[in-house]
C-alpha cells in the first residue's frame, strides 16, 4: 500500500489526556499514514511525503477518527420490518424465529450489506454480536463477508442455540449446537491467534447470552475461551419489564466468578431501572468491564433510558452502537443525537420539576463525539490501537467534506460531526491504512449489486416466514422472556 499524506486538514480528535466532558481544540495539520499506521501528525504543509505517496488535499476538510460501533448484529441488515417492534417482540420474532430460517448464503449477503453500511457512514470498527452461528457454513460466510468488506471487526461468535423447533415453539440450549460452536471457536482461535484475515483487521470474539443456564458449562466455555485468547466477550444486559430474562447480569457474572476486564455488557439498562443493584456500578469500574449503549433503539424498544452519561460520571468505560440496522439508522450520527439530547432533556426535566431553569448546557456536543470514537475504543478494550488520531495508532480515519450543505456553515468539527453531519458528508474512509470509501463512493464493492442481492435474499426469507404465525411465536416465547405485558 502506498503511503498517504492528508495535507492541511482540520483535525478533530480526543486523546486519553482530554477530560471526557471537555472540548479539545481542533487544529490544522498534515497527517501521514505509512502501512497500517499513523506515522506523523504535524503542522500543515510541513510533512515531506515519501516517494510514491498519495497526497489528499484536505483544505476545507475535517479529519477525524473512524467511529467504533460497540454493539451491532451486522447480519440483521437482512431482516426487514422491525422498526415498530418492542424488545420482547424482536426477541420472539427475530433471534428466536427468523434466525433459524436463514441459510449461510443469506448470512453472507446480510453481513456484507451491514459492514458496507457501517463503512459508508464512517464506522470503521464493529463489535459484531453474531447471533446466527447456526452452522459452520453460517460462521464461515459471516467471516468471508466481513473480510471482503474491508471493515475492522471484532466478530463475536455466539455460543447459543437457535430454537429447537419453530412450530410448536421450543427453545433449548442444545448440546450438539454447543459442541459445533465450541469446535469452531477453538479452530478459528488456534489457526492464527484469533486473526480471521492476514492483516488482523477481523478478529475473533465471543458473544455469550446463555450465562446461568448451566453453571458448569459457563465455567468450561469461559475458561477455554480465555485460554484461547478470544476477546472481547460480549453479552446483553437489559433487565426491566422488556428484558427481564437478561437482568442483573453484571452481578450474576461476578457471582459466578466470570466477570473480567474483557467483558462488554450491551445496554446496561438495568442500572437505570427501578430497584437497580447499585453494587453493579462498582463491579463494572473495578473489573474494567464496559457498557455498549445503543441509545436510539433503547429508547424506542423499551430497554429504558440510556445510562451513558452516568457511566461517564462514574468512570465506567462506555461506547455507543447501532444494534440492528433495520430497527434504527445504519449510521452513528443519530446515536450521538439521541444520547446527547436525552441526557440534556433529563437534566432540564429534573430542574423544571423543581421550578428551576438552567443557564448553560454543561453536557457539550463534543462529549458525544468522544463516546462514538475514543469512548467506543475504550469500551471495546482496544483504545491502545484505535479511537484517536495519534502517531503509532492504526490508521482508521474519516475525512468529512466541511464545505457540504450540512457542514458548510459550521466551523467546529466536534460540534459539526456530532449534530450536523450525515453519511453523505463522509467523503473518504480509511481503515488500516487502506482507502475503502473515496469521493463519497465505496471502493471494494458496488453497492447497487449488493442491494440487489439483499432484496433477493430478503424475498427468499420472506417466503419462508410467510408460513409462520409470528404472533403465535411471540405468545409462545413470552414465558421464556418472562414478559409481563398490559
Ligand atoms: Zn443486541
Amino acid at each position: 500500500m502506498p503511503a498517504i499524506l492528508l495535507q492541511n486538514g482540520l483535525l478533530a480528535t480526543f486523546t486519553e489526556h482530554d477530560d471526557p466532558l471537555s472540548i479539545p481544540e481542533a487544529r490544522q495539520v498534515d497527517l501521514l499514514i505509512e502501512g497500517d499506521r499513523i506515522t506523523a501528525v504535524a503542522d500543515p504543509n510541513s510533512v515531506q511525503p515519501p516517494e510514491g505517496a498519495l497526497i489528499i488535499d484536505c483544505a476545507d476538510k475535517w479529519i477525524a477518527p473512524g467511529f467504533v460501533d460497540t454493539h451491532r448484529h451486522v447480519w440483521m441488515s437482512l431482516s426487514p420490518h422491525q422498526e415498530d417492534w418492542t424488545l420482547a417482540e424482536y426477541m420472539a420474532k427475530a433471534p428466536f424465529t427468523t434466525t433459524a430460517l436463514t441459510t449461510a448464503d443469506d448470512i453472507y449477503v446480510g453481513q456484507l450489506a451491514g459492514c458496507l453500511q457501517a463503512l459508508n457512514g464512517g464506522i470503521t470498527t464493529l463489535v459484531d454480536h453474531f447471533h446466527a452461528a447456526n452452522s459452520p457454513a453460517h460462521i464461515e460466510k459471516a467471516i468471508q463477508a466481513t473480510v471482503e468488506s474491508g471493515v475492522r471487526s471484532m466478530l463475536c461468535l455466539s455460543r447459543q442455540s437457535t430454537p429447537t423447533s419453530i412450530s410448536p415453539f421450543r427453545f433449548d440450549n442444545e448440546p450438539n449446537v454447543s459442541k459445533m460452536q465450541m469446535e469452531m471457536l477453538r479452530t478459528l482461535a488456534e489457526k492464527d491467534h484469533g486473526r480471521l484475515c492476514p492483516d488482523g483487521r477481523v478478529t475473533l470474539g465471543l458473544a455469550y447470552d446463555v450465562q446461568g443456564y448451566n453453571p458448569d458449562e459457563d465455567k468450561r466455555v469461559l475458561s477455554l475461551v480465555r485460554e484461547l485468547g478470544i476477546t472481547p466477550i460480549t453479552m446483553h444486559y437489559v433487565g426491566g419489564p422488556q428484558g427481564a430474562s437478561t437482568g442483573y447480569k453484571v452481578r450474576q457474572w461476578s457471582d459466578a466468578g466470570l466477570l473480567q476486564g474483557d467483558c462488554i455488557f450491551s445496554h446496561g439498562s438495568g442500572l437505570g431501572h427501578r430497584n437497580p443493584d447499585l453494587k453493579e456500578w462498582q463491579l463494572l469500574k473495578d473489573s474494567g468491564a464496559s457498557i455498549a449503549a445503543t441509545p436510539e433503539d433503547e429508547l424506542g424498544m423499551g430497554h429504558g433510558d440510556p445510562i451513558v452519561y452516568e457511566c461517564v460520571r462514574r468512570g465506567v468505560k462506555v461506547g455507543l452502537g447501532i444494534d440492528c440496522a433495520l430497527v434504527v439508522s445504519t449510521e452513528m450520527f443519530p446515536a450521538m443525537h439521541f444520547v446527547l439530547q436525552t441526557e440534556r432533556g433529563r437534566i432540564h426535566r429534573e430542574l423544571s420539576s423543581r421550578g428551576k431553569g438552567i443557564a448553560y448546557n454543561n453536557i457539550r456536543a463534543a462529549s458525544a463525539f468522544r463516546l462514538a470514537t475514543l469512548g467506543g475504543a475504550e469500551a471495546a478494550h482496544v483504545s491502545s490501537k484505535i479511537g484517536s488520531l495519534e502517531v503509532g495508532k492504526l490508521a482508521d480515519i474519516v475525512i468529512y467534506d466541511a464545505a457540504s450543505i450540512n457542514l458548510g456553515g459550521c466551523s467546529d468539527p466536534f460540534r459539526g460531526i456530532t449534530l450536523h453531519a450525515t453519511g453523505a458528508d463522509v467523503e473518504t474512509v480509511i481503515v488500516n491504512g487502506e482507502i475503502v470509501k473515496k469521493d463519497g463512493k465505496l471502493v471494494r464493492k458496488e453497492w447497487k449489486e449488493v442491494a440487489k442481492q439483499l432484496k433477493r435474499h430478503q424475498k427468499l426469507l420472506g417466503e419462508k416466514l410467510a408460513g409462520i404465525d409470528l404472533e403465535e411465536q411471540y405468545k409462545a416465547a413470552m414465558p421464556i422472556l418472562r414478559l409481563a405485558v398490559e
